[in-house]
């Protein structure tokens, strides 16, 4: 059993860390930047590093170029030499038994006058070597016998304007012994089982460990608790119980039927998935035979690349359904996604009697309430549109599938507002981001998993080409002469205007500069704050061939399918996620023409190098995000953000791949003992859980 610290007063973790001694008002407006307001907030404000300070040395043994911890007595004080109006030099003479030591700051006013003669420090700090003599560069410095950040390991925390390492690491200093024993939130038992580092203990030794083993020790838990608390709060959220029954299908070999009137061969893996999904929906021997067990509802995730045909996977399903005498549903995020979906569905089945009908938002309400009348009775077959399908207004006659389009952009909630629309209606969920299996297990861990991971054949992949700026003449050069010659080309820009704070290419002023440069095309411009009626314009002008260079934000990146794109450029590529670039990519090489990708990146940086060559070299979206998770940088904010999970403060989704195993044991455990966790033992895990919003899970 747990038990709770029911000692002395002390400060609760709840409380605002303005009243921790240190902080102040003012400086509470600086921790809240950073997203911290109570002293738990704080003390879950985990350093990125540390800072070995433990290891002490004497002047003799310390060589160039060590940072280097020593005990010192100060040999004659500070004196200031200003070499500059911007270059102040402040000196002092420091000795231990083996010898004496220039110590030296730059620009440092502070250190004037702090040292008297015979003062005995520790100063911990890099030696450098200057005209033979070693001297010890802007060393941090306390007076020995009141030791707290040297001498020993300590924290380095990420930083905010206005915030030093040091009143971090004071503050913490205090909310660690002033927070005394914090009560823990994960079961005894489920420690023991995992082998994971209590919260007192884990919590001191993250911060200011005496050792990297106890560091390590810490860590694991930290990572553990994340990832379990993320697995906990996603199967609550998960809407859909799979444990349900749905309805079966008796006739499932009619698929094959469908299957002839396509006009080409559908490839390996598309006949491999659509096997998957009859296996799903049909009716077992075992279940006419009178076992129930069988029968429950299909939840299926198929992932493929862009391009890979899911649509096709999509329409055999429906075809299914429909054929069984029942209706589906298709869902996209956009209007103009919609609208692909029914012109495709409608060529797929022409002549077959199968009634598609559209139901967006943006339909007039007759147009709507002729919708909704005949998915009422049952004369729509098909029903595709956006979010307007889920609205309360929306009856089906017999909802039996439901297909819902780049599933990430929808939440779970929506999922399961859709799924009860109809009788625990199958559900087939599309998604063209191929993510790590780390990350499936995860986000899906409820889903049955197909993967399409084939291309039909003759595609020519996209040739890519990662460029600097130098180059931009030449890419508009290029641009213009594929434009010239009746193709179009997509230009993407990480921000939509001028901003104060960053030299970031905005597509406003790109597109303005393209009409100028190029005054025979016309450019279009397309971004997230547009109204949707306007959006929606622009997207058709260049659907239609209209507009022949389309300068958009991110906006563009799901499944929007116009063949005669044939060329990309991504500006600030180093700004993006590799799997968003790899969508963004997706967008061409739909058609004839050999397709090309220009990633304009900035900065010469190791991790940005790698990145622009992985997206160069490789075509498989599998692959890329793999590359992707472990190219990621710490706090970027494409990594995860994009897959729908929140940021991770501690846990590497690449490197705890071990952690999160066990995690998801625990979580197992945890939903097998009491899955709404309202017992005692899990009241305070489940709070941390209900921290996690859906909002915060599902993106968009
Ligand atoms: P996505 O997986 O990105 O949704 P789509 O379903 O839109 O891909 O398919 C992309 C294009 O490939 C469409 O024009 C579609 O007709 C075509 N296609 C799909 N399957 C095949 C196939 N087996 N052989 C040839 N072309 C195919
Ligand atoms: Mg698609």
């Amino acid at each position: 059993m747990a038990r709770y610290y029911t000692g002395k007063e002390l400060i609760k973790i709840s409380k605002n860390i303005q009243y921790l001694k240190g902080i102040g008002e003012k400086r509470a407006e600086l921790f809240k930047k950073k997203g911290i307001k109570t002293v738990e907030d704080l003390l879950y404000y985990f350093p990125r590093s540390h800072e070995d300070r433990s290891q002490m040395k004497e002047i003799a043994d310390c060589a160039e170029g060590e940072t280097v911890c020593i005990s010192v007595t100060v040999f004659s004080p500070v004196r200031d030499v200003r070499v500059r109006k911007n270059l102040l030099i402040s000196t002092m003479v420091v000795s231990d038994q083996t010898g004496a030591l220039n110590v030296v700051w730059y620009n440092n006013r502070y250190v004037k006058g702090q040292f008297m003669t015979g003062d005995e420090y520790i100063l911990y700090g890099k030696i450098t070597r200057s005209r033979g003599k070693y001297e010890m560069l802007n060393p941090v410095y306390e007076k020995k016998g009141s030791e707290r950040f040297t001498g020993k390991i300590v924290p380095l925390y990420p930083l905010t304007e206005g915030l030093t390492q040091k009143i971090l690491q004071s503050a913490m200093e205090f909310a660690i012994k002033e927070a005394g024993r914090l009560e823990e939130y994960i079961p005894e038992d489920i420690r023991k089982k995992y082998h994971i580092a209590e919260l007192n203990y884990a919590m001191k030794n993250i911060h200011f460990p005496e050792d990297f083993e106890h560091y390590n020790i810490a860590r694991e838990r930290f990572v553990f608790e994340e990832l379990l608390i993320l697995q906990l709060a996603l199967s609550s959220h998960k809407g859909v119980n799979t444990e349900r029954k749905s309805v079966k299908f008796t006739d499932i070999l009619c698929v094959r039927e469908f299957v002839k009137t396509l006009p080409f061969p559908l490839t390996g893996a598309q006949k491999r998935v659509i096997k998957e999904i009859r296996a799903d929906m049909k009716r077992t021997l075992n279940e006419i035979l009178g076992d129930c067990k069988s029968g429950r509802m299909m939840n299926r995730l198929v992932q493929g690349d862009v391009g890979s045909g899911k649509t096709a996977v999509a329409a055999a399903a429906i075809y299914t359904a429909v054929k069984n005498g029942h209706q589906a549903a298709m869902m996209a995020p956009t209007e103009i996604l919609a609208f692909q979906h029914a012109q495709t569905l409608d060529v797929f089945f022409k002549n077959m009697g199968i009634n598609v009908v559209m139901l967006t938002g943006s339909m007039k309400t007759k147009e709507k309430r002729l919708a909704y009348e005949m998915i009422s009775t049952g004369a729509a077959n098909v029903v595709v549109g956006t979010h307007a399908i889920i609205q309360d207004e929306v009856e089906f006659a017999d909802l039996a599938l439901v297909v819902a389009d780049e599933q990430h952009r929808f939440g779970v909630e929506q999922r399961a507002r859709l799924a009860a629309k109809g009788n625990n209606p199958h559900m087939l969920i599309m998604s063209a981001t191929p993510i790590p299996r780390t990350l499936a297990l995860i986000l899906y861990g409820d889903l049955d998993i197909s993967v399409i991971d084939e291309l039909p054949p003759g595609r020519k992949p996209v040739k890519t080409f990662a460029v600097g700026e130098k180059m931009r003449k030449r890419v508009f050069a290029f641009l213009e002469k594929n434009v010239k010659a009746g193709m179009q080309a997509y230009i993407v820009c990480p921000l939509v205007e001028e901003t104060e704070k960053s030299d970031l290419q905005n597509a406003k002023m790109l597109a303005e500069k393209l009409q100028t440069i190029f005054p025979d095309f016309k450019t279009g411009l397309i971004h997230g704050r547009m109204k949707p009626k306007l959006k929606d314009e622009v997207m058709d002008g260049f659907v239609k061939g209209d507009i022949r260079i389309l300068v958009s934000t991110t906006v563009i990146e799901v499944g929007v399918n116009v063949p005669n794109a044939n060329i990309m450029i991504i500006e600030n590529a180093e700004r993006f996620g590799l799997s968003q670039l790899h969508q963004l990519r997706g967008r061409v090489g739909r058609g004839q023409e050999q397709a090309f990708c220009i990633l304009i990146a900035h900065g010469n940086n190791e991790i940005t190098k790698k990145r622009m060559e992985t997206m160069c070299i490789s075509n498989d979206g599998f692959y890329i995000s793999e590359q992707d998770l472990q190219l990621r940088g710490p706090g970027d904010f494409f990594g995860t953000r994009q897959h729908g999970l929140p940021e991770m403060r501690i846990a590497n989704l690449f490197e705890d791949r071990d952690i999160l195993a066990l995690s998801q044991m625990a979580a197992k455990d945890i939903m097998e003992e009491d899955a709404a966790m309202i017992t005692e033992k899990y009241k305070r895990l489940r709070k941390r859980c209900e921290k996690i919003t859906a909002d915060e899970i599902v993106m968009n």
